[in-house]
């Protein structure tokens, strides 16, 4: 079986590995794990527009790990240029992918007609990636399959899901090459097991080669109480102050977990309860399915989240911007908490909060998540003084406040405790989805910890397993 790095090879984006069968011929079976969009600075995302190395018609299927971008956002791209087979994933995958596929095409045409209108592109008639039909038609590919049952991504090949603990539908993939009797296991985003709202990942099962993450290949996540004391020390400050604490967050997932947070704290009065104010359509959209989830009492709910209900997230004073309006009333400021997309302030409605609300000394920005380099998010905490946002620059003067806590990858020990889990130890593992540093931090404590052959694998590297 051979292994093809076709993205996340040396950044956190653009998840997606080819897995050619037998001998790698042409028209021996192939598949993908993950069809992930490069995001972040300029000549990362050009990656998009790159020709896709293999026809997508000889390709018999993909495989999802999750509902991330930059783990299903290409997809749309692939199906324009003919791909036409099965979309396998999880069901909460299927369902949360449907919403984050819709909102990105809506983005991509946007964005392009932007550019057309203004005529800052270098392109004379700038394009968009994909539009919304593409996304549909990616959408009607998808083919949800339930944890732990066996499924075949390609003639020749066996292939499971399970849960990976990281977001609702994470997923750990294993593929087995039934002939040469090959597993390899690649862990998607790898989630911690103390997700406030999700169960645990589960482990590797025995495998050949095991693909690992390494988001935070080289940092440790501090002490989630500490943490937390700062995050309501922070918040309780600006609102007694008057100010708004603008939280940028992933859509998908962060916006829960940090609700879940915000609820605990509101509930231990550790913090005044004001109006919060979830500011991203798709946001609300995936709070749905996380409120359904736990309704419903899905499995990959852990046991305390499902104890409290829906009520864990579904706060009483949380408010819905669904409109455009709605939203640009909230930058005339005062004490409230706003919790919008993106989680690196890179777009959507944040960078409008961003911009409105930066300048204010009253104000406080919250960043909460992994902020890769390049992006607005990245550059407030290493403590710009002007960032850039609309081709405008604007005046840092509010508080710029990181937690780690609510990371929902695992860090460095996490990772390496995952690996030693499989037993027997795999005979080689390859370090993907991380900053160079990262991986290579990895990579150097799981060869002097775990005594495998560990690779961090380059971009477009093919290698036999
Ligand atoms: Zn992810």
């Amino acid at each position: 079986m051979f292994l093809t790095f076709l993205g996340a090879a040396g950044t956190v984006t653009g998840s997606k590995t080819l897995v050619q069968l037998g001998r790698g011929a042409p028209g021996d079976p192939q598949f993908l794990v993950d069809c992930g969009m490069f995001q972040g600075p300029r000549e990362i995302r050009s990656r998009n527009w790159d020709t896709f190395p293999v026809e997508p018609t000889a390709l018999s299927s993909v495989v999802l790990s999750h509902a991330h971008l930059d783990h299903c956002g290409y997809l749309p791209a692939l199906v324009r240029a003919g791909f036409s087979g099965p979309v396998h994933c999880s069901p909460n995958t299927a369902t949360l992918a449907a919403i984050i596929l819709r909102d990105s095409a809506r983005l991509q045409e946007e964005d392009a007609s932007y550019a057309r209108k203004k005529g800052f592109s270098r392109h004379a008639q700038p394009q968009a990636l994909y539009g919304i039909d593409d996304a549909e038609e990616a959408i009607s590919l998808l083919a949800p399959v339930e944890f732990g049952v066996a499924f075949s991504p390609a003639d020749g090949a066996t292939a499971r899901l399970d849960p990976a603990g990281h977001i609702l539908g994470s997923s750990i993939v294993t593929v087995t090459d039934d002939q040469a009797a090959r597993t390899v296991v690649f862990s998607g985003d790898l989630g911690r097991g103390n997700h406030p709202l999700l169960a645990p990942p589960a482990q590797p099962v025995s495998a050949t080669a095991i693909v690992i993450e390494s988001t935070y290949g080289d940092r440790e996540h501090e002490d989630v109480e500490q943490e937390t004391d700062q995050m309501a020390a922070a918040i309780t400050r600006t609102l007694k102050r008057g100010g708004t604490v603008v939280i940028p967050a992933f859509a998908v997932d962060r916006t829960e977990v940090l609700l879940k947070a915000l609820r605990s704290l509101q509930d231990q009065q550790r913090i005044p309860v004001s109006p919060i104010h979830v500011d991203s359509p798709m946001a609300l959209a995936g709070l749905r399915v996380y409120v359904d989830a736990i309704a419903g009492g899905d499995a990959e709910i852990n046991t305390a989240t499902a104890a409290e209900g829906p009520g864990a997230i579904d706060l009483p004073n949380l408010h819905e911007a669904t409109t455009p309006e709605q939203s640009m009333a909230l930058d005339r400021g005062g004490a409230r908490i706003i919790v919008s997309a993106s989680g690196m302030g890179s777009g959507g409605r944040v960078t409008h909060h961003l911009k409105a609300l930066l300048p204010d000394r009253g104000n406080t920005v919250l960043l909460v998540g992994f902020q890769a380099v390049g992006t607005p998010g990245r550059m407030l905490r290493d403590g710009a003084h002007e960032i850039k946002i609309h081709g405008k620059y604007v005046a840092v003067r509010a508080e710029i406040v990181e937690i780690e806590a609510f990371s929902v990858h695992a860090d460095a020990s996490e990772l390496i405790d995952w690996l030693r889990s499989a037993d027997p130890r795999p005979k080689q593992v390859f370090v993907n989805h991380g900053e160079q540093d990262a991986s290579d931090a990895l990579a150097e404590r799981i060869r002097r910890e775990l005594d495998v052959a560990v690779i961090v694998p380059q971009p477009g590297e093919r290698v036999a397993v």
